[in-house]
């Protein structure tokens, strides 16, 4: 297991299984339309990518969101690095 995971709940990375290319592919719940990954913190549903990238790396700033950088063609990695903010367009 990549250390950095030991920063999160045990109950999210144990959702996470990480591939040779160094993707975090999400076993938990996914939205139906997007296929996004989705977790539950608290009471609330929040995107699993958003999540890990504010708690291993940096507060999203308003407006922007994250652009997924790695090949996984799949919607389902959630690496924080394999993410990078983007202004909206
Ligand atoms: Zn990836």
């Amino acid at each position: 297991m990549v250390n950095i995971l030991l920063n999160v709940s045990q109950r999210i990375a144990d959702k996470i299984w990480v591939d040779e290319e160094g993707c975090w592919l999400w076993c938990g719940a996914q939205s139906s339309k997007e296929g996004l990954a989705r977790c539950r913190v608290g009471d609330r549903v929040v995107w699993a990518h958003k999540y890990l990238y504010e708690q291993l790396r940096d507060k999203i700033p308003d407006g922007h969101r994250l652009k997924r950088t790695c090949r996984e063609p799949s919607e389902v990695c959630v690496n924080p690095f394999h993410h990078e903010v983007r202004g909206c367009w």
